[in-house]
């Protein structure tokens, strides 16, 4: 029986990043490059392999293999396809439930990280029940080259199937997102509009009549359905999870510990210029009851965790207290809950209700040390209020993720220095239960819905990472990025970075903040993080290594792994050897690029992975001359109107009537008239954030 649609949530894996050369001469070059060559510096001295892909590399922790080997194949830049954590994302589920209950046949592709050649494979497999339509999630897709790619892949294999371009890809690059070749896309929610866009392709109904869309006319041009209202979320049905093991690959919450999502607000009323949350969505709210029951009803997964995904779940104050008292009223949650937290909202009592709650974690976006720049960027808090918040968690064993920016507009020396001295001095007073395990410090990403990129400074710039004429360039950005992770390295007790190459702490979360033997598993980082962070400091600022030291870490870090036959450590040892002289040449090429185009290893890698991708030997042998990966699965839209639509939808996120409807929503939804019609020192409105710290007390 055909298929009316195919739902696919793709992961862009690491080759996305590598095919983006502004990625490349970015971050890649002057970060992960750099990282990773120190990383593979350590492994051979400590002479074994210690990515955590592969379970033969894992430390033991509690007498048992850390991370736990269950999941599917990962994409085969990781570690050769090892195992990777299961992971469902709240899209595939939420989009199959609305298409289940419109009574559509469909089939949703979930598989996490994969490459171009797993999903040509898998659209071949579509073919024999001819998809009326294919819906691509880009919510977690950044980089334009590959996301292009697999359109191109999708109409040579499926060239009458219809692409419906959703999730919120657009929000990085809004004209990059309207040239990509597909059919209709679709800006906004999608539970109500998946289904009615499949039933208009059906010839159920019209597609015009469906608001929000912007569907590709015949002769190429792109005409707009218009403004589409925000969703009430008490009006939705609660996400159904069981539909699980019908997603492929199917993932059985209930035998498979597993990560489960749900939201119960959306949009956000604070007001930071960095941030695109806040401008894709007007705020709307589940009732306190409404919350309680749709966090315990994604609960399903007994050894999992819950992943509240409201942009803000701390705020208001007065809501997220009467989730908590409901969800303790009704026993907490059985899976522990993870959610995100601003420090303005946590205190003794907030911090106490949600361990009663069953809250364990939370990604606290602090961004900055400095009050000076947190005010430049509207955050509306206060740095004072970070050590506070810091002691209330760690009274009632709570644990955070702490996020930085470095090189927001406004950002010195001084300010970077502040913000650094924050991050070493976390955990003081906290050094044998470290409250903050995890910080991710990074530049400025510069998505084109988020208010900071209509700043003079920001104009004309067209990717995330190529605000090179800004007064803090990425380049700077990241150099002090790792700067930061030398510097905080050298404290056993201050966080451990997110994204270090090789155990890269970030994928096994699951596995890490709800363990038992956390404490441990964060010391065993941080050893691993020193080592790499020696060879880094030898790197950058010519410091000899510390023998002593050094030997101390290997110690600690093989203490924890199963012993290795001479043979092994000696082989793996010239395999870490071997790697690290690669990404020492890639390094090199990437960081040199803009100057000298990209390299020979550049473009043979590039030529080897166009002929993969597109198994075009054509294309691969244009790709090895110039190393550019190809312009595929665009349209040629005239400029003129490309522009013209793209300004529309900008317009519609970050205009003076989105922030009315803003308001109004948010006034509705939960914050008092008083507070939003507040005016500032010339009369202008203010919202909260946009000015005192305190005002997150009296919106509530
Ligand atoms: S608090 Fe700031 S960073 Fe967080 S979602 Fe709201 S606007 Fe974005």
């Amino acid at each position: 029986m055909a298929t009316d649609i195919l739902v696919i949530v793709p992961v862009e894996p690491p080759i996305a990043h590598f095919a983006d050369s502004v990625v490349r001469q970015t971050s890649g070059g002057r970060l992960h490059m750099p990282l990773t060559q120190a990383f593979h510096e350590f492994e051979e001295y400590v002479g074994a392999a210690l990515e955590l892909y592969k379970p033969s590399q894992r430390p033991h922790f509690g007498g048992e293999m850390w991370p736990p080997v269950i999941g599917t194949k990962a994409a085969d830049f990781l570690a050769s396809r090892a195992a990777q954590p299961p992971r469902r994302t709240l899209a595939s589920i939420t989009l199959a439930t609305h298409l289940e209950r419109a009574g559509l046949r469909w089939e949703v592709v979930d598989p996490g990280m994969q490459e171009l050649h797993y999903w040509r494979k898998r659209f071949e497999q579509a073919r024999a029940n001819n998809p009326t339509a294919i819906a691509i999630c880009t919510t977690f897709i950044v980089c334009e080259p590959w996301l292009r790619a697999l359109c191109h892949v999708i109409r040579e294999v499926l060239p009458s199937t219809k692409i419906i371009m959703g999730g919120y890809y657009y929000a990085v690059n809004v004209k990059k997102f309207l040239a990509l070749d597909a059919d209709i896309f679709c800006v906004g929610e999608g539970e109500q509009r998946l289904p009615a866009i499949v039933q208009a392709l059906k010839g159920q109904r019209s597609l015009e009549e469906i608001p929000g869309l912007y569907i590709r006319r015949p002769d190429g041009g792109t005409h707009h359905t218009g403004s589409v209202e925000q969703l009430d979320m008490n009006e939705l049905p609660i996400v159904d999870w069981s539909l699980s093991t019908r997603v492929e690959p199917p993932i059985d919450p209930i035998a498979t510990p597993v990560a489960t999502w749900v939201e119960t607000q959306r949009g956000c009323v604070f007001s930071c210029e960095f941030c695109d949350y806040r401008t894709i969505q007007t705020p709307a709210v589940m009732t306190t009851d409404r919350a309680a029951e749709a966090i315990l009803a994604a609960g399903v997964s007994p050894r999992g965790s819950v992943r509240i995904t409201d942009s803000t779940a701390t705020f208001p104050h007065k809501r997220w207290e009467e989730v908590l008292q409901k969800l303790i009223e009704r026993g907490g949650s059985k899976a522990p809950l993870w959610c995100f937290a601003r420090v303005s909202d946590i205190n003794e009592r907030s911090a106490e209700l949600m361990k009663l709650a069953g809250v364990q974690h939370m990604f606290i976006g602090q961004e900055s040390g400095d009050q000076r720049v947190l005010t430049e960027m509207k955050k509306g808090t206060n740095v004072k209020q970070v050590r506070p918040a810091v002691a209330a968690l760690a009274k009632h064993g709570l644990n955070a993720t702490f996020a930085f920016i470095h090189g927001f507009p406004g950002e010195d020396d001084a300010s970077i220095q502040a913000t650094r001295t924050l991050i070493k001095t976390l955990n003081d007073g906290h050094e044998d239960r470290p409250v903050a395990l995890l910080y991710l410090a990074q530049p400025l990403v510069l998505f084109d819905l988020a208010t900071v990129s209509q700043r003079p400074e920001m104009q004309g710039v067209d990717h995330w990472m190529a605000y090179d004429n800004a007064r803090f360039p990425p380049q700077r950005a990241l150099a002090e990025v790792l700067q930061t992770v030398m510097e905080v390295s050298r404290i056993p007790h201050a966080p451990a970075y997110l994204l270090m190459p090789g155990t890269f702490p970030g994928y096994w979360e699951e596995y890490f903040f709800f363990s038992p033997h956390r404490y441990e598993v964060f010391r065993w980082m941080k050893a691993l993080e020193r080592g790499v962070a020696i060879f880094l400091e030898r790197d950058l600022e010519g410091t000899k290594p510390n023998d002593a030291e050094l030997a101390r870490l290997k110690e600690q870090i093989l203490a924890r792994r199963e012993a290795i036959p001479v043979w092994r450590s000696r082989a793996e040892r010239m395999a870490a050897r071997a790697q690290r002289l690669v990404v020492q040449r890639l390094t090199r090429e990437w960081t040199n690029e803009g100057k000298t185009g990209p390299g020979p290893l550049t473009r043979g890698l590039m030529g080897l992975s166009v002929l993969r991708d597109t198994r075009n030997p054509q294309l691969a042998r244009e790709a090895l001359k110039t190393g550019v990966y190809p312009t595929l699965g665009t349209v040629n839209l005239k400029e003129s109107e490309l522009d013209s639509l793209a300004a529309d939808l900008r317009d519609e996120s970050l205009g003076v009537e989105h922030r009315r409807r803003q308001v109004a929503a948010a006034r509705k939804a939960f914050v008092p008239a008083s507070a939003l019609s507040r005016r500032g020192p010339n009369g202008e409105p203010v919202t909260p954030g946009a000015s005192d710290p305190a005002e997150n007390d009296a919106a509530t």
